[in-house]
């Protein structure tokens, strides 16, 4: 027997397979002798005759060749069985039959001998027609022929069940076709799996290039083509298109059945690989997803196994080392590539060192610096790669961080500039710190929006608070009255750019309340020195003392003018008073002399008269003198005890006839006043009183002198119904050379002393002495003198 004639390779060879775009996979199979397989059947059911599926005689009794007419010595195997037959056609047709798959039992032969053939057809694992076995018998008599007949049928139909079910339960697709791919045979699987009935593949010639996918169909049709032509087994996926259009992708499994370059028949498996594809397709976007990430990273990455070989790196990593493919392309140590590194890096061992050092321990994590030849600094970057909880290599990355740290320095750099202006911006505070809180006057600076940027304790001592709770916040909440001022003017030299100088203003401040203080004070406009404005700087000089130096100056000058007037108005009515008695004097004088010239008697009225004058004149420089006196505290009094009532009387009496056209009217008190004091000097003050009394009272109305007790003092007043005094002179009538308006309205000459002399003998002895008057109706001068008990 030559089983190489029935199967297109020998057996154990391997065959090839292609995938989806027909390139060959390279996977070896092993596939069953068919024709071994169909001998054996034969030889177990006793067969006369086998026959394979091509009609190829493979073994043939000698009972039956003598009945086709062939002598011994005949040679049939490999030859067809319709020519060696041929004289037995009720044969032939059964095997016919078989071959196409139906078992079936035949009669014939000579009358004297009557044969029948059981003719089976074979069929293997997977539903192909291996070929037909047709075992021969005499004819028995009709019962018993009957019997093995029937017995015989149900053995064919158990048989054919089996493998009907074998090839329907399979998960795949078994079939069979010519060579223009037009199936002869599928099993149910093709019916479940792609949904068209399976005797639309059998009866639609071009069923197969119908439903293969579009996109398929040109290549997978050339790529069988060239397979078949060649022979060989092959493999390969492809898509076909289902009833419901889904897309199936399957992988067929195909024999070539025929002779060497004379293919007859195609016989396969398609499996549905839509799942696997499926999976496949994901896990390659999944690769080319992390493929372009690695490249598209910034870091440059290595990835190396655990055995030190560089499993992948990505482009980052090629341009950073600035390696070529070829040094990288094969199965690279790490450690022997190291080299293009090495020549550029500053520390070279230390690099190496280090990559030994975490290849010494899997577990290790960690980054260094590696600063290279060029200048270039990288962060280098290590972790062990784990697949589960192995540790399966190492990962390492770089990081370019010159610019980083370029950008670090500098940043660095800028940060001490910073702090070093900023140093010297504090000493600068400082410096104008203390120069303006150690200043003597106001100073200040306000922003654009005009709060205070800073000032010193001088100007916000104004507002009555300290310079720290003020920076920051506007005039006019601190001190409205003063923003009411000060604001509108800020406002201006904002607006106008040009400061105000010298701007005088008189306040009242929180810290001095009631107090009206003055102040100048100028604005200037502050700008940076590019010229841009950024606030207003104040300067306030507080002029209260100066004012207030200058009132009292004003003050003062004004007295010595009011001195100078005065005394030129002394000396004038001193000069006045001095020569007046001074001329009836000389009168007087000269008619005495002409009298005792020409022995004439001396009329004593005139001596009188003469002696009335001096003692005019006595009185006024008395009172010049006691005035003096006093201005020089050298006016001495000699006390003593004595009678109030005594020396009132005394002065009243020796006063009347000085004035003998006024009526003198003296109430004396019955109670004993005794005081302590200077007789003369007192008798003095009431002479003075009576005299003024006298002299204000042209109309010659009455004096009253009265004398009272009043607490521990005796009270003495004198009244007249005088001109009276006008009563914003009352104040002042008390003192020094003065004499009020109604002085020249009497006529009636005087130094303004008198009073002046009276107070400060009153005062002397303890006591007070005042004025009422009215204007026109007269007045009362009082004095009071401590009482002795
Ligand atoms: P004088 O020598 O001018 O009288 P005095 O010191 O005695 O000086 O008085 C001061 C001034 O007081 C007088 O010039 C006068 O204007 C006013 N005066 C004093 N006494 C009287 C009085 N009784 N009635 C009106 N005016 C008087």
């Amino acid at each position: 027997m030559e089983q190489g004639r029935f199967v297109t390779t020998k057996e154990g060879e391997p065959m090839t397979m292609a995938d989806g775009h027909g390139r060959d996979a390279g996977w070896a199979v092993s596939v069953p002798s068919f024709p071994k397989l169909l001998v054996q059947v034969g030889a177990s059911l006793h067969a006369t005759l086998i026959v394979d599926s091509l009609g190829r005689i493979l073994r043939m009794d000698h009972l039956l060749a003598s009945l086709a007419g062939w002598g011994d010595g005949a040679s049939f195997e490999g030859r067809a069985f319709e020519e060696v037959l041929h004289r037995l056609p009720w044969l032939t047709q059964a095997l016919r039959t078989a071959l196409a798959g139906r078992e079936t039992v035949c009669e014939g032969g000579t009358p004297g001998r009557r044969l029948r053939a059981l003719v089976l057809p074979v069929f293997e694992d997977g539903g192909l027609c291996l070929g037909a076995c047709a075992r021969l018998s005499a004819c028995e008599p009709e019962r018993a022929e009957s019997a093995r007949h029937e017995a015989l049928r149900r053995e064919l139909t158990r048989t054919q069940r089996q493998y009907e079910e074998l090839l329907n339960t399979l998960g795949a697709i078994v079939w069979e076709a010519d060579v223009d791919f037009r199936f002869t045979f599928v099993n149910r699987q093709a019916e479940r799996l792609l949904g068209f009935p399976f005797l639309q593949w059998i009866q639609e010639p071009d069923f197969w290039d119908a439903h293969v996918h579009p996109e398929d169909r040109a290549w997978a049709r050339a790529y069988c083509r060239n397979a078949t032509r060649e022979g060989r087994p092959y493999e390969f996926e492809y898509r076909m298109v289902a009833a419901d259009g889904r897309v199936v992708w399957l992988r067929a499994f195909v024999t070539v059945l025929g002779e060497e370059e004379h293919p007859l028949k195609l016989r396969g498996i398609l499996v549905d690989v839509t799942e696997q594809r499926q999976a496949r397709d994901k896990l390659e976007q999944m690769v080319s997803l992390l493929s372009a990430t690695f490249d598209s990273i910034t870091d440059a990455v290595l990835v190396a196994s655990s055995n030190r070989r560089l499993i992948a790196f990505n482009k980052r990593f090629q341009r950073l080392w600035g390696l070529s493919d070829e040094l990288l392309s094969g199965d690279p140590d790490h450690m022997k590539s190291l080299a293009f590194a090495v020549a550029q890096v500053k520390d070279p061992e230390r690099f190496t060192a280090r990559i030994l050092e975490m290849y010494e321990a899997p577990e290790k994590e960690g980054v260094d610096i590696v600063e290279l030849r060029d200048g270039r600094i990288l962060e280098r970057t290590t972790l062990p790669q784990w697949l589960g909880s192995t540790i399966i290599g190492r990962i390492w990355s770089y990081r370019d961080i010159t610019a980083e740290r370029q950008a670090r320095a500098e940043q660095e750099r800028a940060f001490a500039a910073e702090q070093h202006a900023r140093e010297r911006m504090e000493e600068s505070f400082a410096l104008l710190d203390t120069f303006l809180n150690n200043a003597p006057i106001g100073l200040g600076f306000f922003g654009l929006d005009l709060r205070f940027i800073r000032l010193n304790d001088a100007l916000a001592a104004l507002h009555g608070k300290s310079r720290h709770e003020e920076v920051g916040r506007a005039l006019h909440e601190l001190s409205p009255r003063v923003a009411a001022t000060v604001e509108p003017l800020l406002r201006q030299v904002l607006d106008t750019g040009e400061p105000i100088i010298g701007f005088d203003t008189a306040l009242e401040v929180p810290p001095t309340p009631g107090q009206l203080r003055h102040w100048r004070a100028s604005y200037y406009p502050v700008r940076t020195t590019s010229g841009k404005l950024v606030g207003v700087g104040a300067v306030v000089v507080e002029l209260t003392a100066e004012r207030h130096a200058q009132a009292e100056r004003e003050r003062l000058l004004r007295e010595a003018h009011e001195a100078i007037q005065i005394r030129d108005d002394f000396l004038s009515i001193a000069s006045h008073e001095l020569r007046t008695p001074l001329t009836p004097l000389k009168l007087h004088l000269q008619l005495l002399n002409q009298r005792c010239a020409s022995g004439q008697p001396l009329p004593p009225q005139l001596a009188r008269k003469a002696l009335a004058q001096v003692d005019r004149l006595s009185g006024v420089i008395s009172d010049m003198l006691d005035s003096s006196r006093i201005q020089a505290g050298l006016l001495a009094l000699e006390r003593e005890p004595l009678s109030l009532q005594e020396l009132v009387r005394d002065v009243v009496a020796d006063f009347r006839p000085h004035c003998p056209e006024h009526p003198l009217e003296y109430a004396e008190c019955a109670r004993r006043l005794v005081v302590r004091g200077d007789r003369g000097r007192l008798a003095q003050v009431l002479a003075n009183l009576l005299e003024n009394a006298r002299k204000y009272s042209p109309l010659k109305g009455p004096i009253r002198v009265t004398l009272a007790p009043c607490g521990a003092e005796a009270l003495v007043s004198v009244s007249d119904c005088g001109i009276g005094i006008p009563v914003d002179q009352q104040a002042h009538l008390f003192e020094r050379f003065f004499r009020a308006r109604n002085a020249p309205i009497s006529g009636f000459g005087g130094l303004g002393l008198g009073l002046y002399i009276c107070r400060h003998l009153v005062e002397r002895h303890g006591g007070r002495i005042w004025v009422e008057s009215e204007p026109g109706h007269g007045s009362t001068f009082r004095f009071t003198l401590p009482v002795e008990d």
